[in-house]
This record gives structure tokens, C-alpha cells and sequence, in this order.
């Protein structure tokens, strides 16, 4: 059975092979070949790198590059569309170097661009963009340093677009393109009324922060015919939020895009562009429905559905097809990432202690808490559970007042847990479970303690209840018979994750295998492309995991094509204004002070001082 959905949400990507093990698979023009990611595994052992590790496999962005453009292309041919399309990959969603070294490569065959929102994301784009015909979008306010960067790089021939968030942007462009005698091309972007559901739907609809109203439209038009550069307006814009699960708002939004965009055209522009954003969403869960980590259409839909409305609301006015461009981040990089982690420890709930005779001089609450489990039939399970619950708080507030020892207590602890076992088990024969005791299975689990930091590879686990799938990469071959949630190593208490897709569900525990002696026990985190690496951060001081990047080839088997050292303390302690040096030498001089008071001997303070500064110079995550 697949117990991890890995069919449903893993897009043709990932599955698990006969062996048990879970496999990735590249769509080459020459047929698919596949991986097993326990090679890999076995692979970044070899190099000596240690877990927690990024893994990016570059054919899966390559794959999400064409399905996106073959998949416009398509649809242009079908309904016999005039415009193109041309993509552009928002720099902000994965600014990594390789990522968009990559996208630029492979995308020069579509003419995919980027989008920057700053400054520093146009610096980036401008030497990494190879072709100039691709487009390259600024969104982001702009300061006059912004817009005469993007000036010249107009006059290089780079297909720049200046894309007005607010009015007061305007006046400055006008400015600098009249003083370096460069015509920009002008983008407006958009304050639709139209609202998305979803997570990351704030940044659109009519409480956005950003975008113009159809006053400040008419005020732009206005400007720009007196300044002689109403020429210079080609494109509109919008952006309704990421991860837009219904395709139905994606259909509300385009058709009000175009209302605006014929209008404008109308007005004398002569537009020719059409941006739509992002918010094409990634089925995280593999439910396909319109659940915030889910989305109710495949990409074709999408297209389709882009095209169609385009051309429903263009052709009755005889405006002719523009170029649409999309912003899709998420889409496009989501599936090429995948955290992998080792399992360091577990705690069970579980008895540990011997519960099946307990000392006869034990507190007489503990002697009826015992009694339970000897009473327990598949009639009393309620009322086991209610006096399980009643004797277990009445021992911890006896332990409080001193009148229950820690041994008694630790008792009780132990009996508890045989007794919610005994419990779930009898459960699972009942025709009808009592409405009070139907979370009970769920609410006792193991928690995995996982190499990682949820805040620094995960945090939209964290800030926003996002989910990932996760599951183990091997022994998939055996039934995994534990239920548990996993904790990062921050020592924080929100560093967990205790939500798991669950095909139309979410559920709070994770079906995982037991721990063997000698044997890493390796897990994953997909789909963590998008947004994870950017808004990752140094909480606790973990910092970026170590990234190894991979190409499957298409005669067999992977290369390594990229590696890099993730954070040392030394260098996670210069981000928080330490200088490593400075703290090597306070350090060196408190083993002074304590050789000094004679504590150590100078040969201590040697064998203390290279232990501290091994530990400055290694991983942040622990290292076996
Ligand atoms: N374009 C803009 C202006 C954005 O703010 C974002 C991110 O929210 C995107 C594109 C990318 O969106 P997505 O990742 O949903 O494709």
C-alpha cells in the first residue's frame, strides 16, 4: 500500500521501488530514467558530508521548465491563440545561485526570464540572464538607482519591464528615462478586486498592499500621454498570492486582467503583454482538490483556462493577442529540492518499566491505576480510559505535594502508556469506538528527534502550518508500525512537525519503522523548493544545511554536479556580529585565567583550546 501518497503528490517524480526504497525518476527525451535515492545517500556519505543535506536534482527544474512552456505551447496551437507565452521565474522564490544559474541555461530555449523584485535580485538577473530576448521583470519599488540600472540595461537590449506598484514610482522613471534618453518599457500592476482562498493570498485582491486602483490607472495614462510616453505602456500585471487552489479564482482574475488590459489598449496604449503572476500551486498533498495545499486542476487546465479567457474577452473588442507571461515560482521549483535527514533518537509511548506486578507497598492509587488494566474488556474501554486519565492526574498533583515519590510516579507513567495501548488495541475490535475516545490512537505517538532545524529548512512548517510531504527512503518494504511526530533538534517547541497530508485529510502523526541498532534510519522532506531556502533562518544558530546538487543522465545513473559546504559555527556566529577570531581569543584567555588558578594544566588548556576551535570550525547540526 502506498502509505505516504508518494503516487499521489510525488507528480511521476517520486515513487518507491520493489526493494523498498524510494526512487526518483527523470523524464528524459530518451525515456525516463530512474534513481534510487539511497545511492545518492550512499554517495554523499562517500564525500564525507554529513546529514542534514539538501538534495537538488536539476532534471526535476529542467522537467517543470518544459512541462510549463510545452504546456502554453500547446494550448496556443489548440485554440489557435496569435500572442506567445514567455515565463519569467521570480528570483525572490529560490534566489539560489545555482537554481537560477540553471533556469537561465535551460530556460534560454524558451525564452524564460526572471523576475526581480529589488535591486539586488535585478543585479543578480542582469549577469545571469543570457538572452536577451527573454523578458526580465522589476517589480518592487524603485529607487532611481533601480530604474537607471534597468535603463541601461535596456539599452544593452535587454527586454526590461519597469512595473509600476505605485503611483508615485511613475514620476521618477519619467525622470531618469528622459534624462538618460532611454523609452522604458512600462508595465501598471493591477489592484484586482478579485480575492484567491489559500495561505499566501494577502499579496492580491482589493485589500493588497500593492497595485494601482482603475483612478490611479486613468492618472497613469494621463501622465504618461502628456509626458509623450503613453508608447511606453506594453504591459499590465497582477499577482493574487501564491498557492491558488481553485482554478475558479484563477478564471475570476484573468477575465478582470483583461478587462483592464482592453481598456487600456483602448486608450491608445500599446500594451502587447499580459503578466499574470504566480500562484500556480503545487498539490502538496496529492488530493487534488481546492485544500490550501492542494489545487483542483493539472497544469493543462491551467493553460488552458489562461488562453481561453484571454482570448473570450479580447476577441469581442478585436484587440489583438498579447504575449502572456506568468511568474510561477512555486510551480516551477518546488519538486527539485528534497531535505534529507537522519533519525537520531526516539521517544516512545511506551511502558518501559515492568507494569505487570507492581511492589506491594505502592500508593493505593497506583494499586487501582494497575487495577484497570486487569479489568479492561472491550465493554469498559470508556470507563478504563476515565479512570485511567483521573488516577494519573491524581498522582501528579500527589507528587506535587510531596505525598508520591518519583519513582511512583514514573510508575504511573509507565502504566499509563500500557494502559492507552492495551486500550487502542481493543479499540481497533470495536464495531462502534465511543465519540470521546476517537482521536485516542492519534494522540499517542513517538516522537522522532530529526537532524535538522524546522526554522532554518522548513519554516513555512513553522510560520504557516504549511505542509510537506515527508516520508522515510527506505525499509518501505516493511510495514512501519510506529506513529509519531518528528522534533528538530532546536530544542524549541515549536520545532516539530505534527501535520501530515493525509490524501483528503491532514493528520497529526506520521507512520514510521522502528529504530534498528547499526542502521541509519533516513527521511525526507519534498517539495521544499519553493520560498524554503530564503525565508529559512538561524534560530537556535543552525545554520544552512550542507546542498548537494544532482544530474540523472540519460544513458543511466547520476552525477554529482554541485556541492556545497553548508554553515560553520564560525561562519553562523559572523552572521550574528561575533567575530570567530575575537571569540577564539576571549575563549584562550579564560583557559589562561584557569591554568592560572591552577583548575587545568597547560596541557589541558591545549587539548581544551583545539576541541573548542574544532567545534568552531564544524558543523552546526550534529555530527556523528
Ligand atoms: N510574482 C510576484 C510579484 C510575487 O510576489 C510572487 C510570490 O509571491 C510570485 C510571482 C511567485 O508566486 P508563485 O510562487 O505562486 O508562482
Amino acid at each position: 500500500a502506498d502509505v505516504y501518497g508518494v503516487k499521489d503528490w510525488g507528480a511521476g517524480y517520486f515513487d518507491v521501488s520493489d526493494s523498498g526504497e524510494v526512487v526518483i525518476t527523470a523524464r528524459h527525451p530518451e525515456g525516463p530514467v530512474t534513481v534510487n535515492m539511497m545511492d545518492i545517500i550512499a554517495g554523499i556519505n562517500e564525500r564525507g558530508l554529513s546529514m542534514p543535506v539538501l538534495l537538488r536534482v536539476e532534471n526535476l527544474l529542467d522537467s517543470q521548465i518544459t512541462l510549463l512552456n510545452e504546456s502554453f505551447r500547446k494550448t496556443i496551437r489548440k485554440l489557435e491563440y496569435k500572442g506567445n507565452y514567455q515565463g519569467v521565474f521570480p528570483i525572490k522564490v529560490n534566489q539560489q545561485e545555482q537554481v537560477i544559474k540553471e533556469i537561465s541555461r535551460f530556460g534560454d530555449r524558451y525564452n524564460h526570464g526572471l523576475e526581480a523584485g529589488s535591486k539586488a535580485e535585478l543585479i543578480v538577473a542582469l549577469a545571469v540572464l543570457n538572452n536577451t530576448n527573454s523578458c526580465l521583470i522589476c517589480n518592487g519599488y524603485k529607487d532611481s538607482e533601480f530604474i537607471d540600472l534597468g535603463l541601461e540595461a535596456t539599452r544593452m537590449g535587454y527586454k526590461v519591464f519597469f512595473v509600476m506598484e505605485m503611483p508615485g514610482e511613475l514620476e521618477l522613471l519619467i525622470e531618469r528615462s528622459k534624462a538618460l534618453g532611454i523609452r522604458p518599457n512600462i508595465g501598471v500592476r493591477l489592484k484586482l478586486a478579485t480575492k484567491a482562498g489559500g495561505h499566501w493570498s494577502e499579496s492580491g485582491g482589493d485589500s493588497s498592499i500593492f497595485g494601482l486602483t482603475a483612478t490611479q490607472l486613468v492618472e497613469v495614462v494621463e501622465r504618461l500621454r502628456a509626458a509623450d510616453m503613453l508608447d511606453c505602456l506594453r504591459l499590465v500585471h497582477y499577482h493574487l498570492g501564491s498557492q491558488i487552489p481553485n482554478i475558479r479564482d484563477i478564471r475570476s482574475a484573468i477575465r478582470e486582467t483583461c478587462r483592464f488590459y482592453a481598456d487600456l489598449a483602448l486608450e491608445g496604449a500599446p500594451m502587447g503583454h499580459i503578466d499574470l503572476g504566480g500562484g500556480l500551486a503545487v498539490d502538496y498533498d496529492g488530493s487534488k482538490t481546492n485544500f490550501v495545499h492542494s489545487m483542483n486542476y493539472s497544469l493543462d487546465e491551467y493553460t488552458a483556462d489562461v488562453i481561453e479567457v484571454i482570448m473570450e474577452v479580447l476577441d469581442e473588442k478585436d484587440i489583438p493577442h498579447p504575449t502572456v507571461i506568468t511568474e510561477s515560482g512555486r510551480a516551477t521549483v518546488a519538486y527539485s529540492s528534497v531535505l534529507l535527514f537522519d533519525i537520531l533518537d526516539v521517544n516512545r509511548s511506551e511502558a518501559t518499566m515492568e507494569v505487570e506486578t507492581i511492589p506491594p507497598d505502592a500508593h493505593e492509587l497506583l494499586v487501582s491505576m494497575r487495577e484497570v488494566l486487569n479489568t479492561m474488556t472491550l465493554k469498559n474501554v470508556q470507563e478504563c480510559y476515565n479512570d485511567a486519565v483521573y488516577y494519573r492526574d491524581e498522582i501528579r498533583e500527589r507528587f506535587k505535594w510531596g505525598q508520591i515519590g518519583l519513582r511512583e510516579r514514573a510508575l504511573s507513567e509507565n502504566l499509563f502508556f500500557a494502559i492507552m495501548r492495551r486500550l487502542t488495541e481493543n479499540l481497533k475490535k470495536l464495531r462502534r469506538v465511543p465519540a470521546a475516545l476517537e482521536g485516542l490512537s492519534e494522540a499517542l505517538y513517538d516522537v522522532y528527534y530529526g537532524n535538522f532545524s524546522v526554522f532554518q529548512s522548513l519554516p513555512d512548517a513553522w510560520a504557516i502550518d504549511q505542509v510537506f510531504p515527508v516520508m522515510p527512503l527506505h525499509r518501505l518494504d516493511e510495514e512501519p508500525k510506529r506513529k509519531a511526530i518528528i522534533a528538530d533538534i532546536t530544542c524549541d517547541s515549536d520545532g516539530k512537525l505534527d501535520r501530515f497530508a493525509d490524501f483528503h485529510d491532514l493528520r497529526r502523526t506520521l507512520p514510521l519503522h522502528d529504530l534498528k541498532p547499526d542502521q541509519e534510519y533516513y527521511l525526507g522532506a519534498f517539495l521544499v523548493g519553493a520560498y524554503q531556502e530564503t525565508l529559512g533562518d538561524l534560530h537556535n544558530l543552525f545554520g544552512d544545511t550542507n546542498i548537494v546538487g544532482v544530474r540523472i543522465k540519460p544513458e543511466g545513473g547520476f552525477d554529482f554536479v554541485h556541492e556545497l559546504e553548508g554553515d560553520s559555527i564560525a561562519d553562523v556566529v559572523s552572521y550574528v556580529e561575533y567575530d570567530p577570531k575575537n571569540l577564539v581569543r576571549m575563549f584562550r584567555e579564560k583557559a589562561e585565567q584557569a591554568v592560572r588558578d591552577g583548575r587545568i594544566s597547560a596541557q589541558d588548556r591545549r587539548r581544551i583550546l583545539s576541541v573548542y576551535e574544532a567545534g568552531m570550525n564544524g558543523y552546526t547540526y550534529f555530527e556523528r
